[in-house]
């Protein structure tokens, strides 16, 4: 079973799904192939993680039918510009072998050349227009950037997809979500950031955590997806791992209190894992995405 969300236009989605940010090639289609094969119908990829061709091999091969799988990507902020994002859309459509894809989402704002990242937002609006994706959104905007795209553009994102985890939750940011209509998608759900990265707190061994864990004889990892799951967001953990990956999904046979929930939520120290969305630049760490 899994459960769906519906976005602001309608269209539903899955709330749970699998990311594959750092999920080498090789290693893409077995992920995307055992999280299809043990139910999640959502993947969450992006132009930048180079994976987008595996993750449409895996689709493909799975026979599961195309219209019952939600693909997520994004456009790099080298892409950005109206010209260059509608023809980002094509390179990532065809790595992927689909004619439509389901969300579609700028990557990062570009604070310092927003006129780009509004042209950008205004490319996803005409491929929305013209069908060629379903829904469109973005990620780690703050309200503030929001609020400009707002007053500089026709439709309200479906999605922002942000760093939320039980150390980081960004409240002004799911705030002025709430107050869109946009859908708040959390990434590093489960606070990967605060492990892969050399961390020395990692919320897999917050004792809090693992109390609430251990009173439903379940993981942290699961905990952490049903505190996203029971406050109406979407939730992307990543995972190589066939294991991890369908404990990650065992997550609806259980619910949490609401002081549980609330316990959580008190863990927040307000300490960013990712990268500061005001110090991205329009060079985007001289990333370019390949044409297809
Ligand atoms: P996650 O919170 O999903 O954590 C992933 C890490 O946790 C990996 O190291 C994984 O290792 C490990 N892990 C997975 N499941 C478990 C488990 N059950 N128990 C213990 N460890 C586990 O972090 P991510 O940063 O990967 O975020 C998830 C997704 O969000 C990304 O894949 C991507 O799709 C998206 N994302 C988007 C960003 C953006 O800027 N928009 C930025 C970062 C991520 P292993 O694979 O070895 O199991």
């Amino acid at each position: 079973m899994t459960m769906m969300i519906k976005l602001n236009n309608g269209v539903e989605m899955p709330a749970l799904g699998l990311g594959v940010f750092q999920t080498a090639p090789e290693a893409t289609t077995d992920a995307v192939t055992a999280a299809l094969a043990t139910g999640y119908r959502l993947i969450d990829t992006a132009a930048a993680y180079g994976n987008e061709r595996e993750v449409g091999d895996a689709i493909r091969r799975s026979g599961v039918d195309r219209a019952e799988v939600f693909i997520e990507t994004k456009i790099w902020v080298t892409d950005y510009g109206y010209d260059k994002t509608l023809h980002a859309f094509e390179k990532s459509a065809a790595k992927l072998d689909v004619d439509q894809l389901d969300l579609l989402l700028l990557h990062q704002p570009v604070p310092t050349a927003f006129d780009t990242t509004i042209d950008a937002y205004r490319a996803l609006e005409q491929l929305l227009a013209d069908g060629r994706v379903r829904a469109i959104g973005v990620s780690n905007f703050t309200p503030e950037l929001l609020a400009e795209l707002r007053n500089r553009t026709e439709i309200v994102p479906a999605v922002n997809q942000i760093e939320l985890h039980p150390y980081y939750t960004q409240p002004d940011v799911q705030t002025a979500d709430a107050e869109l209509g946009t859908l708040t998608q959390a990434w590093s759900p489960i606070g990967g950031i605060t492990s892969y990265r050399g961390g020395t707190r990692p919320t897999f061994a917050d004792p809090t955590i693992l109390d609430i864990a251990a009173a439903h004889g379940k993981t942290a990892a699961q905990v952490m997806i049903r505190w996203h799951l029971q406050q109406g967001r979407s939730a992307i953990p990543k995972s190589v791992r066939p294991q991890r990956i369908a404990e990650n999904f065992a997550v609806f046979d259980f619910q949490l209190t609401t002081e549980q929930i609330a316990a959580i939520d008190a863990l927040k120290t307000g300490e960013r894992g990712g990268i500061d969305p005001a110090s991205i630049s329009a060079d985007g760490f001289g990333l370019i995405i390949p044409e297809a």
